[in-house]
């Protein structure tokens, strides 16, 4: 393993709250950090010890950069190829370049689900309206389209009711634009009927020791993650069945660093694969108050070399997001003392931006 000493300098590709929650695990430890992202007086910048504001095509601040820290890691996944590319020739990255491309498309995604055996809705790629007519024969609304590239929070995304919706939606992911390019634009995906959504937040080291979280069950409002509680409602073996996909998926993908896997739950307890990040994930940041070593540890441990350690849990917990307006009640969480609140320094509170978020915690059940 190559592990870094205290004092070395991880260098965090993105600047915003999931680096900055990183930076705080990085500093206990005793590194220093180095955050590169576009955006000035972000979340990470706060609490870095050093940033770069820079588009991510800058290669000269790139240069800089990677001359600056002693290996670089990323906050999220959809990272130019050039810019990941020009990093990897100048310093070591973790993950690697061809775990965040898998995660990255959701065709790759849907590929690989398949290979390590996971079971995903019924899908088909899409790149023109024709496509769609006629996907809709095999997988019939209610569906959902989804861009296969740079979603997020349902963003790019249109379900359709019935057949008729699919100029619509078709209409609604490309923005009404002329698709380019070879590669598919869009998947169609079956709608589920799904009894609840879980996700496992697994971390793989240098060495190839993998450590799992727990799953958390995940509702969501407004296509935004609202609240992740744990232990989530699921029979142990499907439990056991969701940490097995998690375990499979980072195994293959050789990644060191962390791995959500979302999922949903039919009504007879078996799993569908959504989808992938290979970074900290919003649904497990009750990590944070609930276990033992959280999921921005796991991932600075992987990063820097360190061993894993088992994840254990000692509280039943609610992660609540704290969205736009919701950090309006702060004074009620700062009254209660269950409550572990997480700010992210964001000074305006947009409708749909991720404040904060807050852990609140109860003895452990089981
Ligand atoms: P995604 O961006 O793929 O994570 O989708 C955001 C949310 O939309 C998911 O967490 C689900 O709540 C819902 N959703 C996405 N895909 C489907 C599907 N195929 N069936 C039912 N609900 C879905």
């Amino acid at each position: 393993m190559q592990r870094l000493s205290p004092g070395a300098t991880l260098g965090i590709l993105g600047n915003g709250q999931l680096g900055r929650m990183l930076c705080l695990a990085a500093a206990r430890l005793g590194y220093r950090t180095h955050v590169f992202g576009p955006e000035a007086d972000s979340p990470a910048e706060q609490v870095a010890t050093v940033s770069t504001v820079a588009d991510y095509s800058d290669e000269t601040a790139l240069a800089t950069f990677s001359a600056a820290v002693d290996v670089v890691t990323f906050e999220f996944e959809n990272v130019p190829a050039a810019a990941a590319a020009f990093l990897a020739a100048h310093t070591q990255v973790r993950p690697s370049w061809r775990a965040l491309e898998v995660c990255q498309d959701r065709v790759k995604e849907k590929q690989f689900f398949a290979t390590i055996k996971a079971t995903t809705p019924a899908w088909r790629a899409i790149n023109a309206q024709a496509d769609l007519e006629a996907a809709l024969k095999d997988i019939p609304a209610p569906a959902v389209l989804k861009t296969a590239r740079f979603g997020y929070d349902g963003k790019g995304q249109a379900k359709l009711r019935s057949a008729a919706d699919a100029s619509a939606a078709w209409n609604a992911v490309t923005g009404g634009k002329a698709v380019q390019g070879n590669g598919a634009f869009a998947v169609l995906e079956a709608f589920v009927d799904f009894t609840c959504e879980i996700s496992v937040i697994a971390a793989r080291g240098q060495d190839g020791k993998i450590v799992c979280f727990e799953p958390s069950e995940n509702v969501h409002a407004n296509h935004m993650l609202d609240t992740s509680t744990v232990p989530a409602r699921v029979s142990a073996a499907t439990a056991a069945e969701a940490r097995g996909i998690a375990t499979r998926a980072i195994e293959a993908l050789d990644l060191v660093g962390l791995l959500a896997v979302e999922m949903f739950v039919t009504p007879a307890g078996g799993l569908l694969c959504n989808e992938m990040a290979p970074r900290p994930h919003n649904s497990g940041h009750w990590t944070q108050d609930a276990c033992g070593t959280d999921q921005f540890e796991q991932m600075v441990r992987a990063v820097a070399g360190l061993p894993l350690v088992d994840p254990a849990r000692h509280a039943d917990v609610v992660m609540h997001n704290l969205v736009g307006e919701d950090v309006n009640d702060l004074d009620r969480y700062l009254a209660d003392p269950a409550a572990r609140i997480h700010l992210y320094g964001k000074r305006e509170a947009r409708p749909g931006r991720k404040m904060g978020h807050v852990n609140i915690l109860k003895p452990k059940s089981g």
